[in-house]
């Protein structure tokens, strides 16, 4: 695409784009016949060699939007274009938010003030934003430092499961990734190299937590709470707008099985991994097979004496291309001379994960005729079956215990880092009997058998219900999260703003876990609408936005209609995609493209302002 956007070169443009299955049909690669993509190298070898090139003005939305068909093989529909024009990541900053006019003058800003809270990849888009913009923030954390759910996840093997480059800001450019699926690591020297790049860190306020936040009627401002994680001290500080980042997996879940504080041996959660602890040669249980516990597993294994792993359910686990890969040198060199190319490479990892959606898509006719969800949700369990059965052909006991009975992406699809080749080592057991209690020695199931070990792990994952947890919100006349949320948990007006709390803005807040593309890319499109919340509130002398509660409702309508068309509420394998009152409350019940169009910026008039 590179290629043909520079040259225009009309042989370029005949050659057929097909479609091959990955992940289990999960998701497609678009592909070239291995002849054209031999013409194609010739090409650009010839082209590359006559250089050096001067890079020639990107093309125009209109103009990107002929070529975002081409690449795709069809007509992309129109709320798609402009997501993807902010993939390819033409602009300097494609999802910033500029003035209507000229600036306010200093004065006029200085006395505005907003709190950002979390300094993850949310907080971070935030920041940058309002920096960008000349609006006085400061962000908080009550950790010791940037970086989120990247700091304190420090297990074994922690890496992300999206490919590097789309999991990455769209206004950085260029940034030179050691593997494709960065280690937590060098996500944790990204987050750094951006945050100085930009220069916010003098704004950051670490080892604070939020604990309470009172919206102050006669002074339209938030009094917050903060609380000193060193030395326990209160202060209350004011903002104009609180922009809440604080996450999804934020509180983790701790088990609530009897006798937990019996055990004699070590006992941790992965978020709190004890690196003291030496565990080559012990005896390990792992309570938890989710993302984490799966991408964990095989390193225990590979040391353990023996290893136990207790399953309560199966979940759908892929083989993932170039999981572990570095980036070769020659695909630096290509995105550091051929124009454009690295602009195309991330937006196929963007455009790639578009497809997923479709496979979570409740088709009733053929659920009628038989059928489970939809036929290509069917195909996917069908291939991914008998991945299963394939890799487990020496264990086929354990075949019926790891096939889940639920249909695929009921819950987080789980990426392969070697769980079942775990499986099938002589020191690995797979315990999926229930666990009736922790000893002191060790655990004892349901079944009556006691497993010893030196050490269990805590793999359960995060509370993610808890949405803005721990901190107390108290709103409009006092009005709290419990009051609002009442009747079947936490809600907000497209993921970011509730009734009665003015001025406040929620980054993944509920039902807020996208359906496609990458979390950095929706953290700076929920970004640029908080921002552009309250650059509108300064430009128009405007000391407040409420939401409309009869604007919230009728969404919270149309979420749950949207909902129901979806299996995250299936009757079989529920996961923390489900709140305890049975609601999806996580996930975006939109595609990408239909979300993106209702938050490119905010309207006014969804909100009482004063
Ligand atoms: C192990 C793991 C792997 C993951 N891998 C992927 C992946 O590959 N792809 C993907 O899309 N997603 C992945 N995720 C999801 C991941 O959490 C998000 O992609 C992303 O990191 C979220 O960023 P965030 O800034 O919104 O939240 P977080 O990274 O969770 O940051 C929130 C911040 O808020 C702070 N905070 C919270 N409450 C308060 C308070 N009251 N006061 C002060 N500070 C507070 C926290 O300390 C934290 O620093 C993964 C999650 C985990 C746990």
């Amino acid at each position: 695409m590179a290629l043909y956007q520079i040259t225009a070169d009309p042989e370029l443009a005949t050659m057929k784009i097909t479609k091959e299955k990955i992940r289990g049909g999960v998701l497609f690669d678009y592909v070239l016949s291995a002849e054209d993509e031999r013409i194609v190298r010739e090409k650009a070898v010839a082209f590359l060699k006559s250089g050096p090139h001067e890079e020639p003005p990107p093309p125009s939305v209109a103009e990107a939007n002929k070529l975002m068909n081409l690449f795709g093989g069809r007509m992309i529909e129109e709320n798609d274009v402009l997501p993807g024009y902010e993939e390819l990541s033409f602009d300097t900053f494609p999802r910033g938010v500029e003035w209507a006019k000229a600036p306010p003058p200093k004065e006029k800003l200085a006395d505005y003030k907003v709190l950002v809270v979390g300094a993850g990849l949310s907080g971070i888009a935030a920041a940058i934003q309002l920096k960008n913009l000349g609006i006085p923030y400061t962000v908080i954390d009550r950790q010791e430092t940037l970086g989120g759910t990247w700091l304190w996840n420090t297990y074994p093997e922690c890496r992300v499961d999206t490919l590097s480059y789309l999991f990455q800001y769209k206004f950085e450019k260029n940034y030179k990734w050691p593997e494709f699926f960065a280690a937590r690591q060098d996500t944790l020297v990204y987050l750094k190299h951006v945050a100085s790049k930009h220069d916010i860190l003098k704004d950051f306020q670490f080892n604070k937590e939020v604990i309470a936040s009172t919206w102050d009627e006669s002074s339209s401002t938030w009094k917050v709470t903060l609380k000193s994680k060193l030395t326990g001290e209160e202060e209350t500080v004011t903002a104009n707008s609180v922009i809440s980042a604080t996450g999804l997996f934020s509180t983790p879940n701790l088990p609530d099985i009897p006798g937990i504080t019996d055990f004699k041996g070590h006992i941790f959660h992965t978020t709190a991994w004890d690196h003291k602890v030496d565990y080559k040669d012990l005896r390990i249980a792992v309570i938890g097979t989710g993302s984490t516990g799966a991408q964990l597993i095989p390193n225990l294994g590979r040391v353990a004496k023996n290893l136990a792993i207790y399953q309560r359910t199966p979940n759908w686990i892929v083989t993932i291309e170039g999981y572990r890969a570095p980036v070769p040198s020659d695909l630096n060199w290509m995105f550091d001379h051929m124009p454009y190319y690295w602009n195309w490479y991330c937006y196929a990892a963007y455009f790639r994960s578009l497809d997923l959606a479709a496979v979570q898509v409740k088709d009733k006719e053929y659920e009628a005729k038989g059928g489970r969800v939809n036929e290509r949700n069917d195909s996917v369990r069908e291939a991914l079956t008998n991945f299963i059965t394939k890799k487990m052909a020496s264990k086929p006991e354990l075949i019926k215990k790891l096939v889940p009975t639920y249909p695929p992406l009921v819950r987080r699809l789980v990426m392969d880092n070697g769980f079942y080749d775990t499986l099938l080592q002589d020191n690995c057991e797979l315990v999926t009997d229930s666990i009736e209690r922790i000893t002191e020695k060790g655990i004892k199931t349901k079944d009556g058998k006691e497993r010893e070990f030196d050490l269990i792990v805590l793999a359960g994952g995060f509370k993610t219900s808890k949405y803005f947890f721990p901190t107390i919100y108290k709103g409009k006349g006092g009005i709290t999260l419990e009051q609002l949320w009442k009747k079947d948990g936490a809600r907000t007006y497209l993921g970011m703003v509730m009734p009665g709390f003015p001025n406040f803005f929620s980054l993944y807040g509920p039902n807020h876990q996208p359906r496609g593309g990458s979390l950095y890319s929706w953290a700076e499109i929920w970004a640029r609408y908080a921002v552009a919340s309250v650059k509108w509130m300064i430009e128009n002398d405007k000391k407040s936005m409420d939401v409309k509660p009869e604007v919230n409702d009728k969404y919270q309508d149309s979420l749950d209609e949207a909902s129901k068309k979806l299996i995250w509420e299936y009757s079989e394998g529920q996961s923390y995609y489900v709140n305890e009152f049975g609601r999806s409350g996580v996930n975006m019940p939109w595609t990408t493209s239909e979300y993106h169009a209702m938050v490119i910026k905010p309207n006014p008039d969804d909100f009482v302002t004063t």
